[in-house]
């Protein structure tokens, strides 16, 4: 898993976790702890690893974030950002925020207008408007206020997701 970069900038994969949940990322920059890598992640990594013309480092300085890039894809002088999921989800939008924060990392080196979210072989075209823009860099900024504070977020928490969270052990609300 690719959470808080070492310079301690924001990553992608950690807005993704806050929009499961935003107690998540509070208690991964709090308690300096992660969920181990799975035998689901593994599978769903060397996956993407397979398919990949290589695995790219991107950082936007002025929002503070770094990614890692799945695959990219030249269109003209346009580049496209694909992001890869091996499973099917119920909670698109955190997957969708996750690519559209990765195609904003790479900006700084990429001219970008859509990126592609590919889910169990389903792909999402996602077109990088003002207003989707506006959105993401949204969620980034309470993301940043909600990991800098030492009072965990306000939650309510949902004993579906709280019944097979990791952290729970952790948890101030379980
Ligand atoms: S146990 Fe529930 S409230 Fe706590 S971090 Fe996990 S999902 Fe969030």
């Amino acid at each position: 898993m690719y959470y808080l970069s070492r310079t301690g900038n924001l990553t992608p994969s950690m807005l993704k976790q806050y929009l499961y949940c935003p107690v998540i990322p509070w208690i991964i920059t709090n308690y300096n702890v992660s969920e181990p890598v799975t035998d689901s992640m593994k599978i769903s990594s060397s996956t993407q690893t397979a398919e990949n013309k290589g695995q790219i480092k991107v950082r936007n300085k002025k929002l503070e974030l770094t990614s890692i890039i799945d695959e990219i894809k030249q269109s003209g002088k346009q580049t496209i950002i694909i992001e890869k999921k091996t499973y099917p989800t119920k909670h698109l939008t955190r997957y969708k925020q996750q690519t559209i924060a990765t195609a904003l990392a790479a900006t700084t080196k990429y001219r970008i207008r859509y990126a592609i979210l590919e889910v169990a072989g389903k792909k999402y075209e996602i077109e990088l408007t003002e207003t989707e823009i506006s959105q993401t860099k949204l969620f980034l900024e309470k993301l940043r206020k909600t990991i800098t504070s030492e009072k965990p977020p306000p939650a309510n928490p949902e004993p579906q997701k709280c019944r097979n969270c990791w952290y729970k052990r952790y948890c101030p609300y379980t």
